[in-house]
């Protein structure tokens, strides 16, 4: 398993993710190129922008890292 994960062209170092959107960009500006993609932000403020494919990669990468079996999601 790789420490990397690729999201917009870019092997992402895992632990540089501070955190994933959910939902894609939309800002409705017309030279937006990052529109219907996910950001990936990064520490120290910088960004990412992946398609929901390098997302779904990128999200299970981090769920096999920070230790496979356990989901981030809570159990209501
Ligand atoms: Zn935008």
């Amino acid at each position: 398993m790789s420490i990397f994960s690729i999201a917009d062209d870019k092997h992402i170092p895992l632990y540089r993710v501070m955190w994933i959107a959910a939902t894609p960009h939309f800002c409705g500006e017309d030279d937006c190129d990052c529109e219907g993609k996910y950001e990936i932000r990064l520490e120290q403020g910088e960004a990412v922008w992946a398609s929901g494919v390098d997302r779904d990669e990128m999200l299970k990468a981090l769920e096999h890292w920070h230790g496979g079996a356990e989901t981030p999601e809570e159990d209501w």
